[in-house]
């Protein structure tokens, strides 16, 4: 470890590695955490000042020509203020930057805005290979790949997965810490709550990824009239997208393509 410009060595029964979407401590461990080029999305957020901005409602605007496999959001925060930014999915985007698709839907989103800070970064996919455990390391969070691979969210993950993770690891050291098996618990207990959710979303993903702009249309006029008769604050994500892909079985074409 580097601490304060020197290096120090320590002993340690157990890693937990929560350094990010970069993971160094995975690699080292030799968990294969090499993300496809379409399991990774660019991000770029402004916190912005901006105007027109409805408090009362979070804006999801997609479309190729928006945000290729991706979105563009608006979270508003209070006093005037929202989080703006857009992903992509750099493997269909042409080259195109998220910067640059993000400053074009300011421009045409608000009348006026001040840019107050900003953000990017690389938003990981989780996928079948996703592995939490390897040996006495413990992966959390973005160096697990434990991100929704739908909306590009992994903060709630990556605190669940950490506090996990640390509860496990303080049984193992309590139980004497000699038998590396036990910390499989982890990736057991972490995808107990939140395996299948993550790999429906991943499924998910593969379809958005082939969607084109009509089919975005008849999404959203279906979303229209599903949302019409529907308490939308007692539907979870997934019921929703269930029912999306009830009501368009076409989607589940786009993956014909695909070898599982
Ligand atoms: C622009 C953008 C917007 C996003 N918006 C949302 C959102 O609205 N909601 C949501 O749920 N998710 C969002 N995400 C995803 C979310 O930020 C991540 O999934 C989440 O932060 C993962 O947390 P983490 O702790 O695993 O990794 P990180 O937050 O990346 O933290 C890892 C930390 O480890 C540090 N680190 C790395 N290597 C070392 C080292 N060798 N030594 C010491 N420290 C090290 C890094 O500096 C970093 O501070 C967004 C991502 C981006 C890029």
């Amino acid at each position: 470890m580097k601490e304060d410009g020197r290096e120090s060595e320590y002993q340690t029964k157990i890693v937990i590695a929560a350094d990010g979407i970069e993971s160094m401590v995975g690699r080292w461990a030799g968990v294969d955490n090499a993300l496809k080029l379409d399991e990774v999305d660019s991000a770029y957020q402004y916190l912005l000042k901006a105007d027109p901005l409805d408090q009362e409602c979070i804006e999801f605007h997609l479309g190729t020509k928006i945000a290729p496999g991706g979105y563009a959001w608006v979270f508003p925060k209070g006093d005037g203020l929202a989080n703006v930014g857009l992903a992509i999915t750099p493997a269909i985007g042409n080259n195109i930057k998220a910067k640059e698709l993000l400053d074009f839907f300011v421009m045409k989103r608000f009348k006026n805005f001040s840019v107050i800070e900003w953000m990017t970064g690389g938003v990981p996919a989780f996928s079948r290979r996703s592995q939490l455990v390897k040996g006495n390391i413990l992966l959390t969070g973005d160096a697990a790949r434990l991100v929704d691979s739908l909306s590009g969210a992994g903060i709630a993950n990556a605190l669940l997965s950490g506090k996990i993770a640390g509860q496990v690891a303080s049984e193992y050291l309590a139980n004497g810490g000699n038998s590396p098996d036990y910390l499989k618990k982890y990736e057991e207990e972490f995808l107990k709550i939140k395996g299948r959710e993550l790999r429906f979303y991943s499924f998910c993903r593969k379809i958005y990824l082939k969607m084109k702009d009509e089919d975005f249309e008849e999404v959203i006029q279906f979303l229209k009239e599903y949302l019409k008769d529907e308490d939308s604050t007692r539907l979870t994500p997934i019921q929703t997208l269930k029912a999306i892909l009830r009501s368009n079985p076409k989607l589940l074409l786009l993956l014909r393509h695909l070898v599982w």
